[in-house]
């Protein structure tokens, strides 16, 4: 799909006006370590796109963010480079009890594209993280198993983790202890497929201290509920010609 290089991000918050303006910044300027800058070389990926521009130092600093911006603006990776940067310095003194990241989608074509774009980055990288993806045909044996191995991501669609939660697959006191980030990809659809009560259950183990990141195509005002259920005072980046 075709990316925008030219758009201008609107961001409102305390985003200084320079930092916008500065179009030319390269992804190691936005902050981005040299593995994964070379991991984005080898796929042909040298520069950043708008979004990508102001998402990734803002989510590098830990802030909540909500990013608009059309299809195929490359949010996908706006939120991955940043969350896996932070994953590579975090791993080692990593308390290990549950996945560290959830990256929840709406549907399993697109766990599936995240979970290879993730995995792929990491063998890229040659970092040692464990990357599940839960699917709602997986057996219950499949889920413990898949969870067992302490993963450090794990993606799946809202459902899924709900679902794992009410069975005691996943712990809760586990999840609530070790959840650093929170990704709803596509919260737009997300919600217009029915998810609204599975993210509203998980919610309720999503620790204050935990890193939100909302992406969506359009700006609903089903997304503007779920950023008040979610997230702590974000940063709001939207691109011009959101639907
Ligand atoms: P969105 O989630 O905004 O719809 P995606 O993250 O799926 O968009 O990205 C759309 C396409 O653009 C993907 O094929 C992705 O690999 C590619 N892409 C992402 N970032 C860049 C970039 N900085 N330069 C070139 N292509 C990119
Ligand atoms: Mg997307």
């Amino acid at each position: 799909e075709k990316i925008e290089q030219e758009d201008k991000a609107v961001v409102t918050g305390e985003v200084v006006e320079e930092e916008l303006d500065d179009d030319e910044r390269s992804f190691e300027e936005l902050g981005l370590e040299a593995r994964l800058v070379r991991a984005l070389s080898k796929k042909s990926i040298e520069k950043p796109t708008p979004i990508q521009r102001v998402a990734i130092p803002l989510i590098l600093e830990g802030k909540d963010v909500v990013a608009r911006a059309k299809t195929g603006s490359g949010k996908t990776l706006a939120y991955l480079l940043p969350v896996l940067q932070k994953l590579f310095a975090d791993s080692p003194s990593k308390s290990n009890l549950a996945p560290a990241v959830f990256i929840l989608v709406p549907t399993r074509e697109l766990c599936q594209q995240v979970y290879s774009e993730v995995t792929s980055l990491i063998e890229q990288c040659r970092v040692q993280l464990k990357v599940v993806q839960l699917r709602s045909t997986m057996s219950a044996s499949d889920l413990k198993t898949s969870l067992a191995g302490l993963p450090d991501i794990v993606v799946s669609t809202p459902a899924c983790v709900h679902t794992c939660l009410k069975n005691g697959i996943l712990q809760a006191k586990a999840l609530q202890e070790s959840l650093s980030v929170l990704v709803l990809d596509e919260a737009d659809l997300l919600l217009s497929y029915g998810y609204e009560d599975d993210i509203k259950a998980l919610t309720a183990y999503v620790p204050k201290r935990c890193q939100c990141l909302l992406m969506s195509a359009t700006s609903s005002a089903d997304v503007e509920k779920l950023k008040k259920l979610i997230l702590h005072n974000p940063y709001i980046l939207t691109l011009p010609e959101v639907g």
